[in-house]
Parts: C-alpha cells; structure tokens; sequence
C-alpha cells in the first residue's frame, strides 16, 4: 500500500487551501476529489464575497476565522494575481422597526473588530442613489472575488510545494489507525479506501475530511470513529435570480439579516453584473443523492417584493433564474445558526484525523485561516 504524510478528502476551496498548507509545512500531501475538476461544490455555488465578519458572535469560530481569513485572502489574491475588489457593502434597514437589527449588527461586528459606519438615507443615497433606507450600515471591507481563480491558485501553490491532486477518486471510507493496527496492517497510519476506475488503498499519518456536504456521511464510513462523533447533517439550498441589465449600484446591498441566511442581497461579480439570492429552501433528508440545483422560476416572485423594499425601481420581468448553491447546516429549520465545526483528537481521540463540519457561509472568506486552524489542531 501506498503511504504519504497527509491526505484531504475534497477538492473545494478549503480542502485545496488545507492541502496548500499541508504540502507547505513540508508534508507529503495529496488531496483526493472525486469529481473530474476541483470546486464542483458549494465552493462554485455561492455569492463570492469576502465577508468582514459582522454577524457571527464574539469568540466563535466563524467570527475569528473570517476575520482572520478575510486579511489572509486580500492579501493571497493581491499576490496571486487572484480577481477581487474591495467594494464594500451596505446593510440596510427599511423601517424604523429595523434599526435595532442594525444596532446589534454594529455591536455584534464592532465585538468582532469590525468597524462599520451608520449611515442616514441622505448619506446612502449620497453613495447609492437608487437605494431607499431608512438607514444603512457601510462596512468597506467587505468585498468579492472571483472563487475559481482563488482555488486555481490555491492549487498551484500546494503543488510548487509539492503537493498532488488526484482527481475521480471518490473516497469510499476510511479506516483508522488504531483499527488499521488490529487489522495487522505495517506501520501506523490510517488506510483511505478509494474507488473509481483504478481502486486502491493509502495510507496516511493525517486525514483531513473535508467533503463539504459529504462529511459527515464520510465520518459515517470511518470505522474507528464513535457515532457520537458525527454530526447530523441539513442542507438548505439558496437560488440566485439574475438581473437582465445593469445594476443601479456599485456596491453590495444587504438587508437585516433573517435566520437561516442573510437575506435576498444583491451582489455583483467582478464584470458588474448583478445577482440577487440566495433565499432558504430547505431540502429534505435524502436529497444529498441527486441535487437537484435547477432554480425554480416561481420562487422569483417573492424576490420581487423583498428586494423592492431597497431597490423600489426593479422593473418586473427583470429577474431571471440564474444558479443555487446548497449550505452545508448543522441544524435543522428554526434552530440557531451554529459554528464551524473543526473536529480533531481533541474530540475524538484519534491522532492525525480532523474531520470539517458545518463549512457553510463564511467558508470562502475563511478558506485560508480554517487551514490554519487544522494545522494547529493537528499539532
Ligand atoms: C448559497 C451559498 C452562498 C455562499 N456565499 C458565500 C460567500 O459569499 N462568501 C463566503 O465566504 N462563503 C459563502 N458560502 C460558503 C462557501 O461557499 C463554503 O463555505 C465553501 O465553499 C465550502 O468549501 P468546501 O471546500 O468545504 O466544500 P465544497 O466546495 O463542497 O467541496 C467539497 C468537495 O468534496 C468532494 N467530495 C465529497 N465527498 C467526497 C468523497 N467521498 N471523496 C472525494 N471527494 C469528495 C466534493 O466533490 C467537493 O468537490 C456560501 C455557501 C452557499 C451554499
């Protein structure tokens, strides 16, 4: 069999950036994708925005690894070459009933260390003419980027340090090291089974989990790892409508933020077109077997409304069914968001093994400094 130092289970923007740091840090690394290209996930699917870390509360996970991501991603695209700009945005109330939303906002980011600035209307309309708020909040670190040319970065650089990719090889389970032992198999390590058209084994020191959507079915197929250890898995999917024409705004318009998301936004792309979504569809149990990313053209029509709140002069007919993306939650409908979930011996006794739950939205943001977190947990 096969060994190298580490193996990442994933080829998304963060198993890509663990891979970086891994081969970085001078480990024999090869991160295994079962899809014939990386980013086919979630990593493809979402808004592209470099969040400032407002909403997440003090000391969590996704506050600290946003904001600390965020700098280490401004600073890796400008090195690389990586397309990105640092708009800003605005979140914006539209009724005087908001503004204690917004107020926990600033407090919630300013805990963070995220500065954002209250704004009148005069002062949005100032910057966004055709905005209509009854506040706003500008928080001018936020901003976008263009997430395929992130990983493609990504990649490069875990391969000048001599990192691989290996692509169709869908891993079916794992076995850990000390079952790998009991089973008499040489030297330590655990034993990665992977499928595909050439099926084979691997061993490895370090196994970090980080399929997305899949992990915790992945965590399921790791014998040696207690149940009680893997958590139960939601997805909600959120679709995007596109705008036909240019948008009247140069920077993103949120509005409070709901539960389970952050509101139907606007973002715009790095050519300047405009997007609105992503709402919350909730999926059932199962639908992990075939996604279904087609958007419904009849969920448009609530958009029309809750983006008229801002945006008054939206056109009807303007909107256009454009893509989705599935959150990867940890909890079900109606529950708190929860945190970033970054599982090594530390919870589950096993040495070289982190398991990522949860990598929903700031992942993208927080794509280098999650790698950063997986090092440590590794020791
Ligand atoms: C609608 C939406 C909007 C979002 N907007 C933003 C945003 O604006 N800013 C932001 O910071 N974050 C955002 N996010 C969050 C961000 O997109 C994710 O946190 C991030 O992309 C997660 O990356 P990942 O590598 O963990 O997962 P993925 O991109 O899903 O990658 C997992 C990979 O693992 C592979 N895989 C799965 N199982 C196996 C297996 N058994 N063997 C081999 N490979 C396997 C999959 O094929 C996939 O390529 C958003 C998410 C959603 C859903």
């Amino acid at each position: 069999m096969d060994r190298v130092d580490a193996l990442v289970i994933g080829a998304g923007v963060v198993g890509l950036a663990v891979g970086r740091a891994l081969a970085r840090s001078g480990l024999e690394t090869i991160v295994l994708e079962r899809a014939d290209a990386i980013g086919t996930g979630t990593s493809s699917r979402n808004s592209e925005v470099i969040h400032a870390g407002l909403y997440y509360p003090q000391g969590s996970l996704k506050a600290r690894l946003c904001v600390r991501g965020r700098a280490q991603l401004y600073e890796f695209c400008a090195s690389h070459g990586v397309a990105h700009r640092r708009c800003g945005k605005l979140v914006v109330a539209t009724s005087a009933e908001q503004h204690a939303a917004l107020d926990a906002t600033r407090a919630k980011a300013a805990a963070n260390g995220v500065e954002l600035q209250w704004l009148t209307p005069a002062e949005a309309a100032a910057l966004e003419p055709a905005l209509r708020c009854s506040a706003a909040l500008l928080s001018p670190e936020t901003g976008i980027v263009d997430s395929h040319g992130l990983m493609l970065a990504l990649q490069g650089d875990m391969e000048a340090a001599g990192g691989a990719l290996a692509l169709c090889s869908p891993v079916l389970g794992l076995r850990c090291a000390a079952d790998a032992r009991d089973a008499g198999d040489a030297g330590d390590g655990h034993v990665v089974a992977v499928g595909g058209e050439a099926p084979m084994e691997l061993g490895a020191r370090i196994v970090v989990n980080a399929a997305g959507l899949w992990a915790p079915a992945l965590a399921s197929a790791t014998q040696g790892l207690a149940a009680q250890h893997v958590p139960q898995g939601h997805h909600a999917k959120g679709n995007y409508f596109s705008l036909a024409g240019r948008a009247p705004f140069s920077r993103l318009i949120y509005p409070v933020p709901e539960q389970a998301g952050l509101g139907v936004h606007l973002t715009l792309d790095l050519a300047g077109q405009a997007r609105f979504g992503p709402d919350v569809e909730w999926l059932p149990p199962g639908a992990l077997d075939a996604i279904d990313y087609r958007v419904d053209p009849a969920r448009g029509e609530s958009f029309y409304a809750e983006i008229r709140r801002y945006w008054p002069a939206l056109r009807d007919g303007a909107l256009q069914p454009a893509y989705s993306g599935v959150r990867p939650k940890l909890g079900g409908p109606g529950s708190a968001a929860a945190d970033f979930v970054v599982q090594g011996a530390e919870t589950h006794g096993i040495a070289g093994l982190v398991n990522l739950f949860g990598i929903e939205s700031p992942g993208l943001t927080a794509c280098m400094a999650i790698a950063d977190e997986v090092l440590a947990s590794i020791g």
